[in-house]
């Protein structure tokens, strides 16, 4: 059958699976464990020599359903989905890396990523930060036990872009492990494959879901990294098609020994708030490109970090890989002492952290999300006291224009 477009691929690939009694939406299966008629059977279905589910702590229907959505939206192999997207990460890095092993990740990173990352070297696990807007500087920090390099597509909040397809050639070249949070892009805006990624990771909490009503994360192989050539999978994972090797072994050591796995729950809602992902970051992209010219333009703004404008540093290679320039942006205020002003006069827009939600959330940087990293890492991040980060959402741009018009005065 032909391949299916991105949105009716969403809407309608469940229903290739035959959903039980016809049944729209595939079911939350509120279940622990399944059971079997004969022993044969369970044995079976243990050894992999039969599909089927087991326990839900591994495996459930309503989270495979949600599992098969985002491999054909990543366009890759396979898929394995957490409770949270930071359990993706956390498994990933823990069932792949080893003691002694050494990370290259961008310097410009979702900050409980960056912690999470601090706390591997306390495990032996080397990390090196570089600049990854420039593959210079991770070919510079290449060393003999190097196994994985880790960017994400737009940094948060600054938003750099990586130099995604120049890393993914080194990474090939070199049969290094390349992981890609595409959390700020989504597969609506950009294919990690397309830039030669081997795993990418999205946070199923923000524009996949967009509603906020569910925590979620997901790792897909992209079917490009070549497992048997990976020292650190276990002989036991190492049996059939080489290219299944790494998440399955993500899969048993990661999701089934770790346990942080996605509620059947969430899994529903999830995949109902992604059924209008491309249609609400087509909006979002819309109003982001309006509000970052507004700001611009704006006296009591004194820079605007967003990827859609001609002056971003990255402009040119956003516009090339990229089909939107994404929903978030940072500004920095003339006046830093205004900061908390500015912001408490806001009426429409709400004071939070998240983003990639259907609502336009604003936030200080400085005293929330990047306060425990202290001011030297900020400052040398260049986050200021007076760096607010704005996720625009999908709400009618007049109010939102006149929202911020209102609160900068
Ligand atoms: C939010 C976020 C995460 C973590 O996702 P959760 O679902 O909140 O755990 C990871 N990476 C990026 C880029 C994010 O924005």
């Amino acid at each position: 059958m032909k391949e299916k477009g991105f949105t009716t691929q969403i809407i309608h690939g469940d229903r290739a699976a035959s959903i039980e009694h016809g049944s729209i939406h595939k079911p939350v299966h509120q279940v622990v464990f399944y059971g079997y008629q004969t022993a044969e059977a369970l044995a079976a279905v243990f050894q992999g020599t039969q599909g089927g589910y087991t326990y839900s702590r591994q495996n459930n229907p309503t989270v495979t359903a949600l599992q098969t959505k985002v491999s054909a939206l990543e366009q890759g192999e396979d898929t394995l989905c957490f409770a949270t997207g930071m359990a993706a990460i956390t498994a990933t890095c823990l069932t792949l890396l080893q003691a002694g092993d050494h990370l290259i990740s961008s310097r410009f990173l979702f900050g409980n990523t960056n912690s999470l990352f601090q706390t591997l070297s306390g495990l032996g696990i080397e990390v090196t930060f570089v600049d990854a807007t420039d593959v210079a500087n991770v070919a510079a920090a290449l060393q003999p036990n190097t196994r994985m390099v880790f960017v994400e597509t737009i940094a948060n909040p600054r938003t750099q872009v990586a130099d995604l397809a120049a890393i993914g050639e080194y990474c090939r070249q070199r049969e290094l492990v390349y992981v890609v949070d595409n959390t700020m892009t989504t597969p609506a805006l950009f294919l990690p494959k397309s830039v030669g990624a081997s795993l990418s990771i999205n946070s199923l909490s923000k524009s996949i879901a967009g509603h906020g009503e569910a925590l979620g994360g997901a790792i897909t192989d992209l079917g490009l990294y070549d497992w048997s050539r990976y020292p650190n999978i276990n002989p036991v994972y190492r049996k059939g098609d080489p290219r299944k090797w790494g998440l399955q072994q993500v899969r048993k050591k990661g999701l089934r020994d770790m346990g942080a796995s996605l509620s059947p729950d969430a899994a529903q809602r999830i995949a109902i708030g992604a059924e209008t992902l491309t249609l609400r970051l087509q909006r979002a992209c819309h109003n982001a490109q309006a509000l970052a010219g507004f700001f611009d333009q704006h006296p009591a703004v004194k820079q605007v970090y967003y990827p859609g404008l001609a002056t971003h540093p990255q402009h040119q290679r956003a516009q090339t890989l990229f089909r939107g320039f994404g929903a978030l942006m940072s500004i920095d205020l003339m006046d830093e002492a205004t900061c908390f002003e500015v912001l408490n006069r806001l009426r429409c827009v709400v004071l939070s952290t998240h983003l990639g939600d259907n609502r336009t959330l604003a936030i200080p940087v400085a005293h929330t999300i990047f306060f425990e990293m202290g001011p030297e890492r900020r400052a040398a991040m260049g986050i200021s006291e007076g760096t607010i980060r704005i996720s625009v959402g999908i709400e009618d741009l007049d109010d939102l224009l006149e929202d911020f018009s209102q609160a900068l005065g």
